[in-house]
Protein backbone atom coordinates (compact mmCIF):
# COMPACT_ATOMS: atom_id res chain seq x y z
CA UNK A 1 0.00 0.00 0.00
CA UNK A 2 1.04 3.70 -0.81
CA UNK A 3 0.34 5.55 1.88
CA UNK A 4 1.95 8.79 0.60
CA UNK A 5 -0.53 11.61 0.24
CA UNK A 6 -3.11 9.28 1.08
CA UNK A 7 -5.61 11.44 3.42
CA UNK A 8 -6.61 9.77 6.52
CA UNK A 9 -9.00 10.14 9.26
CA UNK A 10 -8.26 9.37 12.71
CA UNK A 11 -11.17 9.43 15.30
CA UNK A 12 -9.71 9.73 18.63
CA UNK A 13 -6.67 11.02 20.84
CA UNK A 14 -5.99 8.24 23.64
CA UNK A 15 -3.51 5.38 22.96
CA UNK A 16 -4.55 3.78 20.03
CA UNK A 17 -5.04 6.80 17.87
CA UNK A 18 -2.23 9.15 19.21
CA UNK A 19 0.16 6.24 17.79
CA UNK A 20 -1.71 5.73 14.78
CA UNK A 21 -1.98 9.36 13.63
CA UNK A 22 2.46 9.53 14.58
CA UNK A 23 2.50 6.01 12.55
CA UNK A 24 0.38 7.08 9.60
CA UNK A 25 2.24 10.11 9.24
CA UNK A 26 5.98 8.71 9.41
CA UNK A 27 5.03 6.78 6.40
CA UNK A 28 3.93 10.14 4.24
CA UNK A 29 0.31 9.99 4.89
CA UNK A 30 -2.08 13.18 5.34
CA UNK A 31 -3.74 12.64 8.49
CA UNK A 32 -6.45 14.21 10.19
CA UNK A 33 -7.44 13.59 13.77
CA UNK A 34 -10.93 14.48 15.00
CA UNK A 35 -11.87 14.41 18.96
CA UNK A 36 -14.86 15.16 20.29
CA UNK A 37 -13.14 16.16 23.64
CA UNK A 38 -11.52 19.91 23.55
CA UNK A 39 -10.24 19.20 26.79
CA UNK A 40 -6.55 20.41 27.96
CA UNK A 41 -5.13 16.85 28.25
CA UNK A 42 -6.35 17.03 24.26
CA UNK A 43 -4.88 20.55 23.93
CA UNK A 44 -1.84 19.12 24.78
CA UNK A 45 -1.90 15.89 22.62
CA UNK A 46 -2.87 17.89 19.63
CA UNK A 47 -0.06 20.32 19.75
CA UNK A 48 2.79 17.44 20.42
CA UNK A 49 0.73 16.11 16.84
CA UNK A 50 0.83 19.48 14.74
CA UNK A 51 4.33 19.43 15.39
CA UNK A 52 4.50 16.40 13.00
CA UNK A 53 2.64 17.94 10.18
CA UNK A 54 -1.10 16.42 11.74
CA UNK A 55 -4.15 18.05 11.71
CA UNK A 56 -5.92 18.08 14.42
CA UNK A 57 -9.32 19.12 14.97
CA UNK A 58 -10.80 19.19 18.58
CA UNK A 59 -14.49 19.32 19.79
CA UNK A 60 -15.86 17.80 16.40
CA UNK A 61 -15.53 14.02 16.22
CA UNK A 62 -18.82 14.05 14.18
CA UNK A 63 -17.96 15.41 10.94
CA UNK A 64 -16.21 13.74 8.04
CA UNK A 65 -13.36 15.85 7.21
CA UNK A 66 -13.63 16.83 3.05
CA UNK A 67 -11.66 14.31 1.05
CA UNK A 68 -11.08 11.57 3.56
CA UNK A 69 -9.69 8.19 2.15
CA UNK A 70 -9.40 5.74 4.98
CA UNK A 71 -10.93 6.76 8.60
CA UNK A 72 -8.87 4.61 11.00
CA UNK A 73 -11.04 5.05 14.63
CA UNK A 74 -10.09 4.38 18.16
CA UNK A 75 -11.52 1.15 19.03
CA UNK A 76 -14.61 2.74 21.75
CA UNK A 77 -16.55 4.83 19.37
CA UNK A 78 -19.74 3.60 19.04
CA UNK A 79 -20.71 2.33 15.44
CA UNK A 80 -24.18 4.39 14.55
CA UNK A 81 -22.09 7.58 14.92
CA UNK A 82 -22.13 10.19 12.47
CA UNK A 83 -19.12 9.95 11.44
CA UNK A 84 -18.85 6.47 10.23
CA UNK A 85 -22.18 7.02 8.69
CA UNK A 86 -20.85 9.87 6.48
CA UNK A 87 -17.78 7.88 5.66
CA UNK A 88 -19.83 4.72 4.48
CA UNK A 89 -22.20 6.96 2.81
CA UNK A 90 -18.90 7.83 0.87
CA UNK A 91 -18.01 4.23 0.71
CA UNK A 92 -14.99 5.12 2.44
CA UNK A 93 -13.38 2.18 4.32
CA UNK A 94 -12.92 2.48 8.45
CA UNK A 95 -10.75 0.31 10.32
CA UNK A 96 -9.78 0.18 13.97
CA UNK A 97 -6.70 0.15 15.44
CA UNK A 98 -6.05 -3.47 15.34
CA UNK A 99 -7.25 -3.72 11.33
CA UNK A 100 -4.40 -0.71 11.15
CA UNK A 101 -1.46 -2.79 13.16
CA UNK A 102 -2.58 -5.73 10.87
CA UNK A 103 -2.45 -4.22 7.77
CA UNK A 104 0.56 -2.38 8.60
CA UNK A 105 3.07 -5.30 9.90
CA UNK A 106 6.07 -6.32 8.27
CA UNK A 107 6.73 -9.46 6.31
CA UNK A 108 8.65 -10.66 9.10
CA UNK A 109 6.07 -10.22 11.68
CA UNK A 110 5.42 -12.46 14.85
CA UNK A 111 2.62 -14.37 14.91
CA UNK A 112 -0.29 -13.57 16.95
CA UNK A 113 -1.78 -15.63 19.90
CA UNK A 114 -5.25 -14.06 20.63
CA UNK A 115 -7.18 -13.88 23.74
CA UNK A 116 -10.97 -12.60 23.78
CA UNK A 117 -14.20 -13.30 25.93
CA UNK A 118 -16.06 -11.47 28.25
CA UNK A 119 -14.14 -11.79 31.26
CA UNK A 120 -10.90 -12.83 32.02
CA UNK A 121 -9.08 -11.71 29.36
CA UNK A 122 -6.03 -9.86 30.56
CA UNK A 123 -5.31 -12.43 33.23
CA UNK A 124 -5.14 -14.90 30.57
CA UNK A 125 -2.64 -12.95 27.94
CA UNK A 126 -0.59 -12.51 30.83
CA UNK A 127 -0.25 -16.11 31.75
CA UNK A 128 0.38 -16.73 28.19
CA UNK A 129 3.22 -14.12 28.01
CA UNK A 130 4.92 -15.77 31.08
CA UNK A 131 4.72 -18.90 29.70
CA UNK A 132 5.87 -18.13 26.43
CA UNK A 133 8.76 -16.09 27.83
CA UNK A 134 9.76 -19.23 30.44
CA UNK A 135 9.86 -21.15 27.32
CA UNK A 136 12.72 -18.80 25.95
CA UNK A 137 10.33 -17.06 23.30
CA UNK A 138 10.71 -13.15 22.86
CA UNK A 139 6.94 -12.21 23.69
CA UNK A 140 4.99 -9.29 25.00
CA UNK A 141 1.16 -8.96 26.16
CA UNK A 142 -0.19 -6.36 24.05
CA UNK A 143 -3.82 -4.93 22.66
CA UNK A 144 -6.43 -4.15 24.87
CA UNK A 145 -4.01 -4.58 27.78
CA UNK A 146 -2.77 -0.91 27.68
CA UNK A 147 0.27 -1.63 24.97
CA UNK A 148 -0.33 -0.58 21.86
CA UNK A 149 -0.17 -3.53 19.80
CA UNK A 150 0.75 -1.12 16.15
CA UNK A 151 3.63 -0.06 18.14
CA UNK A 152 4.51 -3.91 18.60
CA UNK A 153 4.19 -4.41 15.03
CA UNK A 154 5.76 -1.56 13.68
CA UNK A 155 8.64 -0.75 16.38
CA UNK A 156 12.08 -1.54 16.69
CA UNK A 157 11.79 -4.21 19.10
CA UNK A 158 11.04 -8.19 16.99
CA UNK A 159 9.17 -10.57 18.88
CA UNK A 160 8.83 -14.45 17.96
CA UNK A 161 5.26 -14.28 19.29
CA UNK A 162 2.85 -12.28 20.48
CA UNK A 163 0.01 -12.76 22.98
CA UNK A 164 -2.32 -10.24 21.69
CA UNK A 165 -5.72 -9.34 24.11
CA UNK A 166 -8.63 -8.18 21.84
CA UNK A 167 -11.65 -6.64 22.89
CA UNK A 168 -15.45 -7.02 21.13
CA UNK A 169 -14.78 -3.21 20.05
CA UNK A 170 -11.45 -4.08 18.34
CA UNK A 171 -12.70 -6.96 16.82
CA UNK A 172 -15.70 -5.22 15.49
CA UNK A 173 -13.11 -2.70 13.48
CA UNK A 174 -10.73 -5.74 12.37
CA UNK A 175 -12.14 -7.72 9.39
CA UNK A 176 -8.40 -9.11 8.86
CA UNK A 177 -6.48 -10.24 11.21
CA UNK A 178 -5.45 -13.86 10.94
CA UNK A 179 -4.27 -15.39 14.22
CA UNK A 180 -1.91 -18.44 14.46
CA UNK A 181 -4.61 -19.59 16.96
CA UNK A 182 -6.86 -17.91 19.76
CA UNK A 183 -9.02 -18.26 22.37
CA UNK A 184 -13.14 -17.03 23.53
CA UNK A 185 -12.88 -17.50 27.33
CA UNK A 186 -16.60 -16.64 27.98
CA UNK A 187 -19.80 -15.36 26.54
CA UNK A 188 -22.45 -13.39 29.07
CA UNK A 189 -24.34 -10.09 27.85
CA UNK A 190 -21.92 -7.46 27.99
CA UNK A 191 -21.81 -3.94 26.34
CA UNK A 192 -24.95 -4.40 24.30
CA UNK A 193 -25.59 -0.92 24.06
CA UNK A 194 -22.76 0.01 22.19
CA UNK A 195 -23.24 -3.82 19.97
CA UNK A 196 -26.99 -3.42 19.64
CA UNK A 197 -27.79 -7.06 20.82
CA UNK A 198 -25.56 -10.73 22.10
CA UNK A 199 -25.65 -11.58 17.99
CA UNK A 200 -24.07 -8.82 17.67
CA UNK A 201 -21.66 -9.21 20.41
CA UNK A 202 -21.05 -12.68 19.92
CA UNK A 203 -20.18 -12.28 16.08
CA UNK A 204 -17.77 -9.98 16.92
CA UNK A 205 -16.38 -11.88 19.17
CA UNK A 206 -16.07 -14.74 16.93
CA UNK A 207 -13.95 -12.81 14.88
CA UNK A 208 -11.15 -13.90 16.48
CA UNK A 209 -11.21 -17.24 14.89
CA UNK A 210 -11.81 -16.50 11.52
CA UNK A 211 -8.67 -17.55 9.86
CA UNK A 212 -7.20 -19.10 12.42
CA UNK A 213 -3.83 -21.43 11.47
CA UNK A 214 -3.33 -24.14 14.33
CA UNK A 215 -6.15 -24.09 16.92
CA UNK A 216 -9.02 -22.42 17.97
CA UNK A 217 -9.67 -22.74 21.46
CA UNK A 218 -13.58 -22.63 22.99
CA UNK A 219 -14.80 -23.21 26.91
CA UNK A 220 -16.22 -26.67 26.84
CA UNK A 221 -18.24 -25.36 29.48
CA UNK A 222 -19.99 -22.36 27.59
CA UNK A 223 -21.68 -24.04 24.63
CA UNK A 224 -21.91 -20.74 22.49
CA UNK A 225 -17.80 -20.25 22.75
CA UNK A 226 -17.80 -23.45 21.04
CA UNK A 227 -20.56 -22.84 18.45
CA UNK A 228 -18.39 -19.55 17.03
CA UNK A 229 -15.50 -22.16 16.52
CA UNK A 230 -18.30 -23.72 14.27
CA UNK A 231 -19.09 -20.90 12.37
CA UNK A 232 -15.68 -19.37 11.50
CA UNK A 233 -13.74 -19.90 8.20
CA UNK A 234 -10.78 -21.59 9.87
CA UNK A 235 -7.42 -22.49 7.55
CA UNK A 236 -7.64 -26.52 6.51
CA UNK A 237 -6.52 -28.46 9.36
CA UNK A 238 -6.90 -25.70 11.80
CA UNK A 239 -8.41 -27.79 15.32
CA UNK A 240 -11.13 -27.35 17.89
CA UNK A 241 -9.26 -26.84 21.24
CA UNK A 242 -11.76 -27.38 24.62
CA UNK A 243 -10.79 -26.33 27.95
CA UNK A 244 -12.56 -27.66 31.08
CA UNK A 245 -12.33 -27.76 34.63
CA UNK A 246 -13.79 -31.29 34.11
CA UNK A 247 -11.97 -34.47 33.02
CA UNK A 248 -10.61 -33.44 29.38
CA UNK A 249 -11.96 -35.69 26.32
CA UNK A 250 -9.75 -36.30 23.22
CA UNK A 251 -8.00 -32.65 21.94
CA UNK A 252 -9.02 -30.99 25.85
CA UNK A 253 -7.36 -30.03 28.46
CA UNK A 254 -8.74 -30.23 31.61
CA UNK A 255 -7.94 -31.29 35.30
CA UNK A 256 -7.61 -34.62 36.76
CA UNK A 257 -6.83 -34.97 40.75
CA UNK A 258 -5.76 -31.10 41.09
CA UNK A 259 -3.34 -31.80 38.18
CA UNK A 260 -3.65 -29.61 34.65
CA UNK A 261 -3.33 -32.06 31.85
CA UNK A 262 -3.53 -31.76 27.88
CA UNK A 263 -5.03 -34.42 25.92
CA UNK A 264 -5.14 -32.29 22.51
CA UNK A 265 -1.49 -32.01 22.21
CA UNK A 266 -0.08 -35.19 22.52
CA UNK A 267 0.82 -38.38 20.47
CA UNK A 268 -1.81 -40.85 20.64
CA UNK A 269 -4.68 -38.85 22.46
CA UNK A 270 -7.39 -41.43 22.77
CA UNK A 271 -5.23 -42.85 25.31
CA UNK A 272 -2.53 -40.40 27.00
CA UNK A 273 -2.48 -37.08 28.63
CA UNK A 274 0.52 -35.28 29.76
CA UNK A 275 0.56 -33.21 33.16
CA UNK A 276 1.17 -29.60 32.40
CA UNK A 277 0.83 -27.96 36.18
CA UNK A 278 -0.80 -28.23 39.51
CA UNK A 279 -3.87 -26.50 40.19
CA UNK A 280 -1.54 -25.07 43.45
CA UNK A 281 0.42 -23.76 40.91
CA UNK A 282 -2.54 -20.93 39.92
CA UNK A 283 -2.29 -18.25 41.92
CA UNK A 284 -5.45 -17.28 43.13
CA UNK A 285 -6.92 -21.15 42.45
CA UNK A 286 -10.25 -19.85 41.98
CA UNK A 287 -12.17 -22.22 39.47
CA UNK A 288 -12.44 -19.54 36.76
CA UNK A 289 -8.31 -18.66 36.85
CA UNK A 290 -7.96 -22.54 36.58
CA UNK A 291 -10.12 -21.67 33.03
CA UNK A 292 -8.03 -18.79 32.20
CA UNK A 293 -5.18 -20.94 33.16
CA UNK A 294 -5.88 -23.69 30.72
CA UNK A 295 -6.78 -21.31 28.25
CA UNK A 296 -3.50 -19.84 28.05
CA UNK A 297 -1.88 -23.04 28.38
CA UNK A 298 -3.83 -24.15 24.93
CA UNK A 299 -2.52 -21.28 22.95
CA UNK A 300 1.17 -21.76 24.01
CA UNK A 301 1.12 -25.74 23.76
CA UNK A 302 -0.61 -25.13 20.03
CA UNK A 303 2.50 -22.56 19.59
CA UNK A 304 4.90 -25.86 20.46
CA UNK A 305 5.38 -24.93 24.15
CA UNK A 306 6.53 -27.90 25.83
CA UNK A 307 4.96 -28.67 29.42
CA UNK A 308 7.71 -27.57 32.11
CA UNK A 309 7.38 -24.07 30.30
CA UNK A 310 3.84 -24.11 31.09
CA UNK A 311 4.01 -24.87 34.69
CA UNK A 312 6.85 -22.56 34.98
CA UNK A 313 4.87 -20.00 33.09
CA UNK A 314 2.01 -20.48 35.41
CA UNK A 315 4.03 -20.90 38.92
CA UNK A 316 5.80 -17.22 38.12
CA UNK A 317 2.53 -15.51 36.98
CA UNK A 318 1.43 -12.71 39.36
CA UNK A 319 -2.28 -11.47 38.79
CA UNK A 320 -2.40 -7.56 38.31
CA UNK A 321 -3.80 -5.48 41.07
CA UNK A 322 -7.84 -5.25 42.06
CA UNK A 323 -8.33 -8.56 40.39
CA UNK A 324 -9.76 -11.07 43.43
CA UNK A 325 -6.52 -9.35 45.23
CA UNK A 326 -6.18 -10.23 49.29
CA UNK A 327 -6.01 -7.05 50.61
CA UNK A 328 -5.62 -8.04 54.72
CA UNK A 329 -6.95 -10.14 57.17
CA UNK A 330 -8.50 -8.13 60.12
CA UNK A 331 -10.17 -10.09 62.99
CA UNK A 332 -9.79 -13.51 61.53
CA UNK A 333 -11.68 -11.90 58.65
CA UNK A 334 -10.25 -11.71 54.80
CA UNK A 335 -10.83 -8.63 52.66
CA UNK A 336 -10.64 -8.91 49.15
CA UNK A 337 -10.41 -6.73 46.29
CA UNK A 338 -12.19 -7.38 42.87
CA UNK A 339 -13.01 -3.96 41.77
CA UNK A 340 -11.76 -5.48 38.10
CA UNK A 341 -15.19 -7.24 38.17
CA UNK A 342 -16.98 -4.58 36.36
CA UNK A 343 -20.15 -6.95 35.40
CA UNK A 344 -21.93 -9.42 37.08
CA UNK A 345 -20.33 -12.75 35.16
CA UNK A 346 -17.38 -11.54 36.63
CA UNK A 347 -18.18 -11.42 39.89
CA UNK A 348 -20.03 -14.15 39.72
CA UNK A 349 -17.15 -15.90 39.30
CA UNK A 350 -15.40 -14.57 42.59
CA UNK A 351 -18.12 -15.26 44.50
CA UNK A 352 -18.10 -18.89 43.30
CA UNK A 353 -14.65 -18.42 45.21
CA UNK A 354 -15.77 -17.76 48.50
CA UNK A 355 -17.99 -19.00 51.53
CA UNK A 356 -19.53 -17.08 53.15
CA UNK A 357 -19.24 -13.77 52.37
CA UNK A 358 -20.00 -10.21 53.04
CA UNK A 359 -20.52 -8.68 49.92
CA UNK A 360 -20.11 -5.16 48.74
CA UNK A 361 -21.75 -4.35 45.46
CA UNK A 362 -22.92 -1.67 43.83
CA UNK A 363 -21.94 1.14 40.71
CA UNK A 364 -23.17 1.37 37.12
CA UNK A 365 -25.25 -1.58 35.98
CA UNK A 366 -24.91 -0.97 32.60
CA UNK A 367 -28.32 -2.39 31.27
CA UNK A 368 -27.44 -5.86 33.42
CA UNK A 369 -29.88 -7.22 35.62
CA UNK A 370 -28.82 -9.29 38.49
CA UNK A 371 -31.35 -12.23 39.13
CA UNK A 372 -29.17 -14.96 37.85
CA UNK A 373 -26.43 -13.65 39.27
CA UNK A 374 -28.13 -13.45 43.07
CA UNK A 375 -29.87 -17.09 42.56
CA UNK A 376 -26.15 -18.30 42.24
CA UNK A 377 -24.54 -16.83 44.88
CA UNK A 378 -27.34 -16.30 47.24
CA UNK A 379 -26.33 -18.98 49.56
CA UNK A 380 -22.93 -18.39 50.14
CA UNK A 381 -23.84 -14.72 51.37
CA UNK A 382 -23.51 -13.59 55.06
CA UNK A 383 -24.67 -10.34 54.17
CA UNK A 384 -24.72 -7.66 51.42
CA UNK A 385 -23.47 -3.97 51.75
CA UNK A 386 -24.71 -1.82 48.46
CA UNK A 387 -23.02 1.09 47.59
CA UNK A 388 -23.69 3.70 44.30
CA UNK A 389 -25.72 4.56 41.16
CA UNK A 390 -27.94 1.50 40.56
CA UNK A 391 -27.84 -0.24 43.62
CA UNK A 392 -31.25 -0.46 44.29
CA UNK A 393 -31.33 -2.87 41.28
CA UNK A 394 -29.59 -5.14 43.22
CA UNK A 395 -31.44 -4.80 46.66
CA UNK A 396 -34.50 -6.13 44.30
CA UNK A 397 -33.53 -8.74 43.48
CA UNK A 398 -31.60 -9.93 46.61
CA UNK A 399 -35.64 -9.24 48.14
CA UNK A 400 -36.74 -11.47 45.52
CA UNK A 401 -34.53 -14.10 45.63
CA UNK A 402 -32.39 -13.55 48.97
CA UNK A 403 -34.84 -12.68 51.36
CA UNK A 404 -33.28 -13.72 54.44
CA UNK A 405 -29.79 -12.11 54.02
CA UNK A 406 -29.19 -8.86 55.59
CA UNK A 407 -28.27 -5.71 52.98
CA UNK A 408 -27.06 -2.60 54.43
CA UNK A 409 -27.86 0.00 51.64
CA UNK A 410 -25.88 3.06 51.82
CA UNK A 411 -27.68 5.53 49.63
CA UNK A 412 -24.13 6.68 48.86
CA UNK A 413 -22.60 7.20 45.28
CA UNK A 414 -19.38 10.05 47.42
CA UNK A 415 -16.19 8.52 47.53
CA UNK A 416 -16.12 8.34 51.33
CA UNK A 417 -18.89 5.75 50.76
CA UNK A 418 -15.88 2.76 50.51
CA UNK A 419 -14.58 3.21 54.06
CA UNK A 420 -18.53 3.47 55.16
CA UNK A 421 -19.06 0.14 53.44
CA UNK A 422 -15.96 -1.60 54.77
CA UNK A 423 -17.33 -0.53 57.75
CA UNK A 424 -21.01 -1.72 57.87
CA UNK A 425 -19.05 -4.89 55.94
CA UNK A 426 -16.99 -6.03 59.20
CA UNK A 427 -19.73 -5.39 61.31
CA UNK A 428 -22.34 -8.33 59.36
CA UNK A 429 -18.95 -10.60 58.70
CA UNK A 430 -18.16 -13.74 61.27
CA UNK A 431 -14.76 -14.66 62.04
CA UNK A 432 -13.61 -16.80 59.07
CA UNK A 433 -15.88 -14.80 56.53
CA UNK A 434 -14.19 -13.24 53.49
CA UNK A 435 -15.34 -9.41 52.52
CA UNK A 436 -15.37 -9.23 48.86
CA UNK A 437 -15.46 -6.21 47.33
CA UNK A 438 -17.03 -7.46 43.65
CA UNK A 439 -19.03 -4.65 42.16
CA UNK A 440 -20.65 -6.33 39.20
CA UNK A 441 -20.68 -2.81 38.14
CA UNK A 442 -18.64 -0.09 36.97
CA UNK A 443 -17.21 2.48 38.86
CA UNK A 444 -17.65 5.56 36.99
CA UNK A 445 -20.85 6.81 39.47
CA UNK A 446 -18.31 7.06 42.23
CA UNK A 447 -14.28 6.66 41.03
CA UNK A 448 -12.42 7.95 38.50
CA UNK A 449 -11.78 4.07 37.24
CA UNK A 450 -11.97 0.38 39.08
CA UNK A 451 -8.56 1.09 39.83
CA UNK A 452 -9.44 4.16 42.61
CA UNK A 453 -12.40 1.91 43.50
CA UNK A 454 -10.01 -0.61 44.01
CA UNK A 455 -7.12 1.79 46.09
CA UNK A 456 -10.80 3.41 48.17
CA UNK A 457 -11.53 -0.30 49.36
CA UNK A 458 -7.72 -1.14 50.05
CA UNK A 459 -7.37 2.07 52.30
CA UNK A 460 -10.31 1.69 54.17
CA UNK A 461 -9.22 -1.88 54.81
CA UNK A 462 -5.68 -0.77 56.04
CA UNK A 463 -7.73 1.98 58.54
CA UNK A 464 -9.41 -0.89 60.29
CA UNK A 465 -6.45 -3.11 60.35
CA UNK A 466 -4.50 0.04 61.74
CA UNK A 467 -7.69 -0.03 64.43
CA UNK A 468 -7.38 -3.41 65.56
CA UNK A 469 -3.52 -3.01 65.88
P1 LIG B 1 -10.81 -8.75 31.24
O1 LIG B 1 -9.49 -8.34 30.68
O2 LIG B 1 -11.58 -9.64 30.30
O3 LIG B 1 -11.65 -7.64 31.79
P2 LIG B 1 -9.52 -9.68 33.68
O4 LIG B 1 -8.55 -10.78 33.56
O5 LIG B 1 -9.02 -8.32 33.87
O6 LIG B 1 -10.52 -9.75 32.44
O7 LIG B 1 -10.54 -10.06 34.85
C1 LIG B 1 -11.63 -9.23 35.11
C2 LIG B 1 -12.52 -9.81 36.18
O8 LIG B 1 -13.27 -10.88 35.64
C3 LIG B 1 -11.76 -10.41 37.35
O9 LIG B 1 -11.63 -9.50 38.37
C4 LIG B 1 -12.61 -11.57 37.79
O10 LIG B 1 -13.59 -11.13 38.69
C5 LIG B 1 -13.34 -11.97 36.55
N1 LIG B 1 -12.82 -13.10 35.81
C6 LIG B 1 -11.54 -13.37 35.44
N2 LIG B 1 -11.50 -14.49 34.72
C7 LIG B 1 -12.77 -14.94 34.58
C8 LIG B 1 -13.37 -16.03 33.91
N3 LIG B 1 -12.65 -16.91 33.22
N4 LIG B 1 -14.72 -16.16 34.01
C9 LIG B 1 -15.46 -15.29 34.70
N5 LIG B 1 -14.95 -14.23 35.35
C10 LIG B 1 -13.62 -14.06 35.28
Amino acid sequence: MNWHGKRVTVAGLGISGVPAARVLRALGAEVTVVNDGDDEPARAQAAELEKLGITVRLGDGATLPEATELVVTAPGWRPDKPLFTAAAAAGVEIWGDVELAWRLRGPDAAPWLAVTGTNGKTTTVRMLASILTAAGLRTAAVGNIGVSLLEAVTGEETYDVLAVELSSYQLHWAPSPRAHSAAVLNLAPDHLDWHGSMEAYATDKGRVYEGNTVACVYNAADPATEELVRAADVEEGCRAIGFTLGTPGPSQLGVVDGILVDRAFVENRRERAQELAQVSDIRPPAPHNIANALAAAALARAFGVGPAAVRDGLRSFRPDPHRIELVAEVAAITYVDDSKATNTHAAEASLAAYDPIVWIAGGLAKGATFDELVMASARRLRGVVLIGADRALIGEALARHAPEVPVVDLDRTDTGAMSAAVREAARLAQPGDTVLMAPACASMDMFANYNKRGEAFADAVHALAAEHA
